[in-house]
């Protein structure tokens, strides 16, 4: 065996897997025992060599513009920090391309960032957003289950094998990856409760070693089945092929709630006003101080200054109120609105939210105090009778509006209890009569598409209307504007889209302006 190491020091790999190649040898002798690893292979293992390892070239081509454009489509609100991450990404992989082309004759600051906000507000999904797309991989956790030593608690090594495997083990994508750590307000000293201030700032520093460049073995010294792949190889060629990923081109994100952090602030702001005669008659809201945050502050708050220091874009994400979770609801390409749909559609039933139901979600879910995971909240809440229930009924349609959200328990009944919301054919009688009727009244004809009448349906129970009557109010407009297109393009017939049920007059707007230019 070769000498011991002391036990409180991290084992040497080299001698580990000596002493583990020996061990082997004496109880299995030379019979292979390739087949034996893959069956412990823990989920952090190392992946396997993968053939796509030499297929990655890195391309980046999009303007901060562009990226900002990107973000708006799923991410609402936090216009700044939209425009910060989107210049600073485009530095890092502008910089990356470059200094592998070996054009990057410069010093260059690596652009990690550090995201403040509370809880549910679109910091995670911003860098996802990000990931998906320049097509890199990304890897998310909470800074409070690492340790130092990697001995009880992970190792933040970890973070890095862990983009190797979520690069299906194409190394060389997995240098261009994100790694996000949150929860880093949970490791600052100054407000440690649980004591492991020490171990809080060793994470410290072991997270900076790697945000500046270092190569991580790809071999978890932890991780008994990644040593015994080691300990093959080493008794195949009698040498360890050394696998290791260098961090020099990945993006390190932090994020934290910081909830003292306004406090340190605005004391600081107030001690200078004071000191240069200033006066403090001002009152500012909290999001207004912590985008005055700096290096100081947060080491005040307990960071260490090097590791602060390695992150030089800041950013401050804001709350969200009512009408943000309305929006995300509406607006966002990622909205759980088309989660609910197709999670009910994977049984043939067709769900309408409408613009009423969802801002009463939105109301809901703005008293949970947890961001946009407050809409998770209510409408799981409110739709899991019916996740359980209609599957295994007959009903194919259901409209969640305003009723429906505010008494989830007497919808349910209500259309389990009526024959009508299992049978269309009254719903669509009703639609033909209106059809026919504004034929004859306005000599146009027009027909609603399935999606319109199932929001339509939606909105004219929500206003305890019949559908008819329902029909003639929200296309009060429609017969002169319809008409003025038809004298304009000769049109005679018109569609009637989900659109125009949801925003009528705008939609009506729209296609009186196309018509005409
Ligand atoms: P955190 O700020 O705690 O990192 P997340 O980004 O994980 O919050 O938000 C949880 C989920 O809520 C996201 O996956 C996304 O679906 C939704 N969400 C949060 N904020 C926004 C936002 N500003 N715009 C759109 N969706 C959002």
């Amino acid at each position: 065996m070769t000498e011991e190491k002391p036990k409180d020091n991290v084992p040497d790999l080299e001698n580990m897997i000596k002493d583990l190649s020996e061990y082997v040898q004496k109880k299995y002798g030379n019979k292979p025992i390739v087949n034996i690893a893959p069956a412990f292979s823990p989920p952090h293992s190392p992946p396997p060599p993968s053939k796509k390892d030499q297929e990655f070239k890195l391309e980046f081509n999009y303007t901060p513009k562009q990226v900002k454009e990107f973000l708006d489509r799923f991410v609402i609100k936090q216009e700044e920090s939209k425009k910060v991450i989107s210049i600073a990404v485009c530095d890092h992989y502008n910089h990356a391309t470059h200094d592998l082309a070996r054009k990057a004759d410069y010093d260059y600051t690596k652009q990690n960032v550090v995201l403040v906000g509370p809880t549910g507000v679109g910091k995670t999904y911003l860098i996802k957003c990000i990931a998906r797309l320049v097509g890199v991989p990304f890897v998310k956790a909470d800074a409070t289950k690492y340790s130092e030593t990697g001995y009880v608690g992970k190792n933040v090594e970890d973070l890095v094998r862990e983009l190797v495997q979520k690069a299906d083990g194409n190394i060389k994508l997995a240098q261009y990856g994100i790694i996000y750590i949150d929860e880093v307000d949970k490791i600052a000293s100054a407000f440690n409760i649980s004591g492991r201030d020490v171990s809080g700032a060793g994470v410290q520093r072991n997270l900076l070693k790697l945000m500046e460049e270092a190569e991580v073995s790809l071999r978890d010294p932890m991780d008994i089945s990644s040593q015994m792949e080691a300990v093959m190889e080493f008794q195949k060629g009698g040498k360890i092929k050394p696998k290791v990923i260098n961090t020099r081109h990945i993006l390190f994100i932090v994020s934290g709630g910081f909830a003292e952090l306004a406090g340190i602030v605005k004391r600081r702001e107030s001690r200078q006003a004071v000191g240069f005669g200033g006066h403090i008659g001002e009152k500012k809201q909290d999001h207004q101080y912590l985008q005055k945050a700096q290096t100081r502050d947060f080491i005040e708050y307990g960071l260490e200054p090097e590791f602060i220091g390695r992150l030089p874009v800041r950013v401050v994400c804001e709350k969200l109120d009512e009408k943000d979770l309305y929006h995300i609801l509406t607006r966002s390409e990622g909205s759980i609105i088309k989660q609910y749909e197709a999670a009910f559609d994977a049984f043939g039933i067709k769900v309408a939210f409408t613009r009423e139901g969802m801002r009463e979600i939105a109301k809901l879910a703005g008293r949970e105090e947890t961001g946009a995971r407050g809409l998770l909240t209510v409408c799981e809440r409110i739709l899991r009778d019916f996740k359980y229930e209609l599957p295994s009924t007959k009903i194919k349609r259901f409209s969640v509006n305003k009723h429906l959200v505010k008494n989830p328990r007497a919808a349910l009944k209500k259309i389990l209890h009526d024959p009508r919301s299992a049978d269309d054919s009254d719903v669509r009688a009703s639609v033909n009569r209106f059809e026919k009727y504004f034929l004859k009244a306005h000599q146009l004809k027009i027909t609603f598409t399935p999606e319109a009448i199932l929001a339509a349906r939606g909105q004219a129970e929500e206003a305890d209307l019949p559908l008819e009557k329902f029909f003639s109010l929200l296309l009060k407009d429609y017969p002169y504007g319809l008409n003025l297109i038809k004298q304009h393009r000769g049109e005679q017939e018109f569609v009637i889209t989900l659109e125009a049920v949801e925003k009528p007059g705008e939609t009506l707007s729209e296609w009186i302006k196309k018509a005409y230019h």
